[in-house]
């Protein structure tokens, strides 16, 4: 095979695979041989040998086989520039579905983990609870001098923080498209890393992690107890922000609250922006919502929602986004299963099962929101410490309801009341209790609070 059908091999490559991974991957291979059917390759380090093998040797034997060349496996050589160690080789393994295996799938992929391309900005929809979150994500994004290092990104489930973190991606990718940006789970850096270790490849494993522009960790609470992972991640961590890259992190938490994480790591990880996604509101929920309708109405021509449909929905089903437009989906497909409008009577047929599951799912912190508004009183009164009745009452219906609306223990609802002992709670769930036999005020407000609370 000449050098000139590699190249075409190459650029087949490149429209597959996206420009990103074949910089990073394929364009630093050097095809040194072709001999009885076996394709040699020299290629910078051992690591980047067996992930090539790994993720893209079917490929690539696939593009060389439709060139002409008769090829049945291919070996990738290391080492060859340096003198100090002998060459070493990696034969292909044929690609298995590990969890760390790269799906060359999209354009915009970078290197690591594939983006969803529908994760950009554009599709973001902003409101009050993500607009912090959404803001520092756009500035990381537009590049310029480091100035939130590393951001790191919190909220629940389903909240937004992984369409956030892909949009950054992308957006990096293309206002500079030189930049190296590696986006992975924190579960795949420990795969990775665990790999290495077994195969004796730690030394390119620092290397690649080191040699990236930006770097993307997502669910980063999964290394929380896992030592050495920790101990890599620490020192990946610091050896970027020495040379000034851009780390930006995802959790389900707060750096302080993240159980089992060394402290030296939960310190590094608040030196730069910590922002919050804090549960989505009706406004938002109902923003999101249209959208989705939009494309689905889009999608599935002819069929018609009928008017407050998806404001019923973005009213009744508030615990996640992913629920939400996971039920979106069922009913458009339902509805176009059975050739129907989209009614409400339709939608709570179709979905009473997830309306059903996020009936039970009142939060404390809904809790203490809905009564803070009803009895006018500040939210931060409700965690706070003050003692008049005006304030004390209120926080006291509310401890009452947590325990009455959620599944949470005491101690988990002392907590979120700003870390009052259980037996604060306690004594404010009977004192509501007692209140209740005699104070028909209260037990009308009560009543009401449980409505508003359950939808
Ligand atoms: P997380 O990583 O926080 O668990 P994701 O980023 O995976 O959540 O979001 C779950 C789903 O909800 C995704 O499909 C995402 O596109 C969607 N989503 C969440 N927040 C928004 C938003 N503000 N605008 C549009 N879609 C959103
Ligand atoms: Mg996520």
């Amino acid at each position: 095979m000449t050098n000139e059908t590699w190249g075409r091999v190459q650029q087949e490559l490149l429209k597959r695979i996206g420009k990103n991974n074949y910089a990073t991957w394929i364009e630093p291979l050097r095809l040194t041989q072709l001999k009885n059917g076996v394709a040699s390759f020299e290629v910078p380090s051992h690591f980047h040998g067996n992930w090539v093998s790994r993720n893209y040797a079917d490929q690539i034997q696939l593009h060389m086989n439709d060139a002409g060349a008769a090829v049945e496996r291919l070996e990738f050589v290391a080492g060859l520039t340096s003198t100090a160690s002998a060459p070493q080789k990696t034969a292909a393994k044929p690609a298995t579905g590990g969890p760390a295996k790269a799906r060359s799938s999209g354009q915009d992929e970078v290197l690591g983990a594939p983006l969803d391309a529908r994760f950009t900005f554009d599709t973001f929809v902003v409101g009050k609870p993500n607009e912090l979150a959404n803001a520092a994500a756009r500035r990381v994004a537009e590049g310029g001098p480091v100035s939130f290092n590393p951001l790191f990104l919190y909220g629940g489930v389903g909240l937004g923080k992984t369409h956030l973190v892909h949009a950054i991606a992308h957006e990096i990718h293309q206002r500079q498209p030189h930049l190296r940006v590696l986006y992975l789970s924190a579960e795949q850096f420990m795969y990775r890393f665990v790999q290495a270790l077994r195969e004796r490849q730690i030394m390119d494993f620092k290397e690649l992690f080191r040699s990236v522009d930006v770097l993307m960790v997502d669910d980063v609470q999964f290394i929380a107890g896992k030592d050495s992972t920790q101990e890599e991640f620490f020192h990946t961590f610091n050896a970027l922000v020495d040379q000034n890259k851009q780390i930006i992190i995802s959790a389900d938490r707060a750096p302080g609250e993240i159980k089992d994480l060394e402290e030296r790591i939960k310190s590094r990880l608040q030196c730069g922006l910590v922002v919050d996604l804090h549960p989505t509101d009706y406004e938002l929920r109902l923003g999101i919502m249209q959208q989705k309708a939009e494309v689905y109405r889009q999608q599935y021509r002819g069929l018609v929602l009928a008017d407050g449909v998806v404001e019923f929905l973005a009213h009744r089903i508030t615990t996640n986004v992913r629920v939400l437009e996971g039920a979106l989906m069922r009913l458009f497909a339902f509805a176009s299963l059975v050739g129907r409008e989209i009614t409400l009577d339709l939608a709570q047929d179709c979905l009473a099962d997830i309306l059903r599951a996020s009936d039970r799912k009142v939060t404390i912190e809904e809790i203490q929101r809905k009564v803070a508004e009803h009895y006018n009183i500040r939210l931060s009164d409700m965690i706070g410490p003050k003692r008049v009745r005006t304030i004390a009452r209120p926080r006291q219906i509310a401890m009452y309801l947590s325990k009455q609306l959620t599944p949470r223990s005491l101690p988990e609802i002392g907590r979120r009341f700003g870390g009052r002992d259980h037996t604060t709670i306690m004594h404010g769930v009977r004192k509501i209790e007692e209140l209740m036999a005699t104070d028909s005020q209260l037990s009308d407000d009560l009543q009401l609070l449980r409505r508003l609370l359950q939808g």
